[in-house]
């Protein structure tokens, strides 16, 4: 594909043609912020600034090959996600809204404002959820990076990845930058000729232009399931550091019922009761797949019949001992040692203790 396809879909003039998704997800967001119970004054999100339009220039002269892997491979298409569609994490969701989102969406003190965020804690939790949420709800373009993928994958590009990301992030702003894993990158124990220093260096100084620009309207994510891993010397370029623990109860029957809720099911609240209970451990993730290897109980009892001819009122209903036939295949991924080394970094570092 030619640059100018490229570039025809990244920077210059932003009709909302052009930004179908982005145009959805503002007005998707628009929605959202009537729901907002805080006083919002001015126009929220501002207009394209020196920082797009110098960007749109720089987007010219860099290589066609990684504006396009960008656009197809980090900048991510999915559907908005709403506050509801995470459930629990009530405190890091609160300290979202009110320190990084509302400030945000009102006039225009951009600069001052918590534009870096480590999202740490047990994988499967819904960080990565919780970054798509934040991206939707500012109507901005999301850019999900993956950590490792720089360090194996794109090993010797990485760096080169990372600058291009920012700078088509800059001609989209307001942009979302999550990178998962960042502790590959940031961690403590590179050592000075590890070629990850080369990306690590890209990363901080992105970082540090985003966060001392008043202009930029991006927000960088990171997140970690080792955060005690990230060299020190770098922990304070993140404003916020937030816990996003294991779900609690209510969190795994919210996750249990609306993901029941697709399929035909008859449980009682006894049932669901119990699974709650023998969930305790799992991440959301884990909880998640329960579920859905439970679902397919119903087309197993068929198996020896055409399943594409069958209709899904023929299906019986998703019963407790769907559940309790694939119990034994989900182990709780993060062990107590694990669980504990958490709370301690949130005491030592965190921002919601
Ligand atoms: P992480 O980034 O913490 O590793 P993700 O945000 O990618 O985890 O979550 C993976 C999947 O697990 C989600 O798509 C969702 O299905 C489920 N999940 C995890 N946490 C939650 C949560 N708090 N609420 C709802 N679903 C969750």
């Amino acid at each position: 594909p030619s640059y100018s396809s490229a570039k025809n879909s990244l920077g210059g003039s932003r009709s909302s043609e052009q930004f179908g998704k982005f145009a959805s997800m503002s007005e998707h967001s628009d929605e959202h912020r009537q729901h907002l119970s805080h006083p919002m004054q001015g126009p929220g999100i501002r207009t394209a600034t020196s920082s797009t339009r110098s960007a749109d220039e720089q987007l010219k002269n860099t290589d066609p090959h990684l504006v396009e892997l960008v656009t197809n491979e980090i900048i991510n298409q999915g559907p908005p996600v709403d506050w509801n569609d995470i459930a629990g994490l009530d405190l890091p969701k609160a300290i979202v809204k009110e320190e990084v989102l509302w400030p945000m969406l009102g006039p225009d003190v951009f600069s001052a404002l918590p534009r870096s965020i480590l999202l740490f804690g047990p994988q499967g939790t819904g960080k990565t959820l919780l970054g798509r949420c934040i991206a939707s709800q500012l109507g901005a373009a999301f850019f999900r990076i993956s950590g490792s993928a720089l360090v194996t994958k794109w090993l010797g590009e990485g760096e080169k990845i990372v600058h291009a990301s920012f700078l088509v992030a800059r001609c989209r702003q307001p942009s979302v930058i999550f990178i998962s894993e960042i502790d590959m990158l940031l961690s403590s124990q590179l050592s000075e000729e590890n070629p990850v220093n080369r990306i690590k260096t890209e990363f901080l100084m992105q970082l540090d232009r985003v966060l001392t620009s008043s202009e930029d309207q991006i927000v960088i994510i990171c997140s970690t399931s080792k955060p005690e891993e990230i060299d020190e010397s770098v922990r304070r370029y993140f404003m916020k550091r937030l816990l996003i623990p294991l779900p609690d109860s209510t969190a795994r029957h919210q996750i249990i019922i609306q993901l029941l809720s697709q399929h035909n099911y008859c449980l009682n609240d006894k049932e669901v009761a119990l699974l709650v209970q023998r969930t305790e451990g799992l991440s959301g993730l884990d909880v998640a797949r329960l579920c859905h290897d439970a679902a397919v109980g119903p087309l197993h009892a068929m198996q020896g019949t055409d399943l594409s001819a069958i209709m899904p009122n023929q299906l019986r209903p998703v019963t407790y001992q769907d559940f309790e036939n694939v119990f034994c295949k989900i182990q709780p991924s993060t062990s107590q040692k694990e669980l504990d080394m958490y709370i301690e970094w949130n005491k030592m570092f965190g921002c919601s203790q």
